[in-house]
């Protein structure tokens, strides 16, 4: 698979500081998403082995959070570098096991690592207060003390950084996790924690386990030792996990579904909402949680901007992740394919037409064309649940109230994104929308700086930024007498 560190691609589950090879008898496949091919194997681990690693991680943590906070940005700081030296075999890696092109593979690495480098900074940076106190004698002190031990449920459609921005924060503020990847891409998080052992985190701090969700899920959320779950993926496991963490009263960190809206209002420069289109839209083959899902065009605007980017998005090349210049990948699996076109078939059946793809691309597989479709409404499936595919559906709309109301008729508030100039409006729309975030004038919010989360069915707390590690941390109150 020519990698420059071939190392880094292991068959192998990590442990409690021990690595267990996959074995014939015993294993999940790998497939390229691309191909189909098999591209490897990981052991199929379940409740004992996370015990274990829950075990090996209370030990572990003890021992880290009592280092200095230097000295654990330190070992991040190392493991960031390490992953930017090594980003383009960790981009490889990622590209045969989850389909996206190499450039994007890469370019999620580096995004990645940044959320590593950016706490190994805020390590340092987590204070506490001095409340005057109460009574003449007392004061109030406020210290922030790691939570413990963290389990963490990752996606596949992010292998690597939805690792990160939760690894990241965890081990800044003195905590240990057990991991437990996406059965589709484990090789991207075994790599980071080979580099994570390179960088000197200590043995059992940090455990990868591949093997049956369900299991593994069962053992994090019933171990009393495990303080908080972390969590990325769909609303309907992201409920399960929270009942399931209910009798252990867990912090939750819960980052689920969206179910964004993109607004174009007819003051927008259109060029440029045409771009971000592409970016919310298309980004990841439209397999991002914040990617937009309904396009909401003013009628002013409505025919100049569809012909617009159905022209864009037909240039857009579909192919192999490995092939040069290739912006769309596969779908990540047959399910996903089936979605897409049911989603396809349910528009057009009420009514919507299809102006640029609507069908399986001539290379097979889970290939499929890059779609736009025009008078799109409320009544159909797109409207509602997350497409999670190369599907762009338009809306038109003319009032400014009307679009902010259907725009938050959904139970979902992650990511939401307008294109406008005036800045009463500006204000106006930003402040009405039910999401944890909004893009204005921009098709792409992500990056470590800033508070990544969602409300309603989106979830509970926020990745990255100052926020972030706080949600790993527990405040105590210490109440000084006799001062
Ligand atoms: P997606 O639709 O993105 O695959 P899922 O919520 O199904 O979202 O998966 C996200 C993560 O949750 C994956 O790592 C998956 O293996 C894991 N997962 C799925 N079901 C369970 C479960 N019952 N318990 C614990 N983890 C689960």
């Amino acid at each position: 698979m020519s990698f420059k560190d071939p190392s880094l691609f292991r068959q192998a589950a990590l442990v409690g500081g021990a690595w267990i090879e996959a074995d014939a008898a015993n294993a999940i496949e790998v497939n390229n998403p691309a191909t189909g091919e098999i591209i490897g194997r990981v052991p199929k681990l379940g409740a004992k082995e996370t015990r274990a690693a829950i075990e090996a991680a209370r030990v572990a943590q003890k021992t880290w959070a009592a280092r200095t906070a230097k000295d654990r940005a330190g070992v991040l700081r190392k493991w960031f570098e390490l992953m930017i030296e090594n980003k383009d075999d960790l981009g490889r890696i990622l590209t045969l096991e989850q389909g996206k092109p190499l450039a994007e593979a890469t370019g999620e690495i580096v995004y990645g690592a940044s959320f590593v480098e950016w706490f190994a900074e805020e390590a340092r940076r987590i204070y506490g207060d001095l409340i005057p106190g109460h009574q003449p004698d007392k004061r109030i002190l406020v210290m922030k003390q790691p939570i413990g031990v963290v389990a963490a449920i990752t996606p596949w459609n992010f292998p690597n950084a939805m690792i990160t921005r939760k690894a990241g924060p965890a081990f800044a503020a003195g905590c240990a996790m057990v991991l437990k990847p996406a059965a589709q891409t484990p090789f991207s998080a075994i790599a980071i924690a080979i580099l994570a052992e390179r960088a000197g985190l200590p043995k059992g701090l940090f455990s990868v386990i591949t093997g049956s969700a369900r299991e593994i899920g069962a053992e994090m959320t019933s171990n009393p030792v495990v303080r908080k779950l972390t969590f990325t993926g769909s609303t309907e496991v992201g409920a399960e996990l929270y009942r399931q963490s209910a009798a252990t009263i867990k912090k939750l960190g819960l980052e689920l579904g969206g179910n964004a809206p993109f607004i174009v209002f007819d003051d927008a420069d259109l060029d440029a909402a045409v771009e971000g289109a592409l970016i919310a839209k298309f980004r990841n083959n439209g397999q991002t949680c914040v990617c937009a899902n309904r396009i909401y065009v003013q009628d002013k605007v409505y025919d100049a901007f569809s012909d617009k980017l159905a022209k864009a998005v037909a240039k857009l090349k579909i192919g192999n992740g490995l092939d040069e210049g290739v912006i769309l990948g596969p779908l990540i699996d047959k399910a996903a394919l089936e979605k897409v076109e049911e989603h396809i078939a349910d528009a057009t059946s009420k009514g919507a037409r299809v102006i640029q793809g609507g069908k399986r691309h001539t290379l097979g597989g889970t290939f499929y064309e890059a779609t736009v479709l025009a008078d799109v409404t409320q009544a159909m499936a797109v409207a509602r649940e997350e497409t999670f595919g190369p599907v762009a559906p338009l809306f038109r709309f003319t009032d400014e109230a009307d679009v902010v109301e259907q725009a938050n008729d959904t139970e979902f508030g992650l990511a939401s994104y307008f294109y406008a100039k005036d800045l009463a409006r500006v204000f106006r729309v930003a402040e009405a929308l039910e999401y944890g975030m909004v893009g204005v004038n921009t098709g792409l919010i992500s990056t470590a700086e800033a508070p990544f989360g969602g409300v309603k069915l989106s979830g509970l707390g926020r990745e990255g930024s100052r926020y972030g590690i706080e949600e790993f941390t527990e405040i105590k109150y210490v109440c000084l007498g006799g001062v």
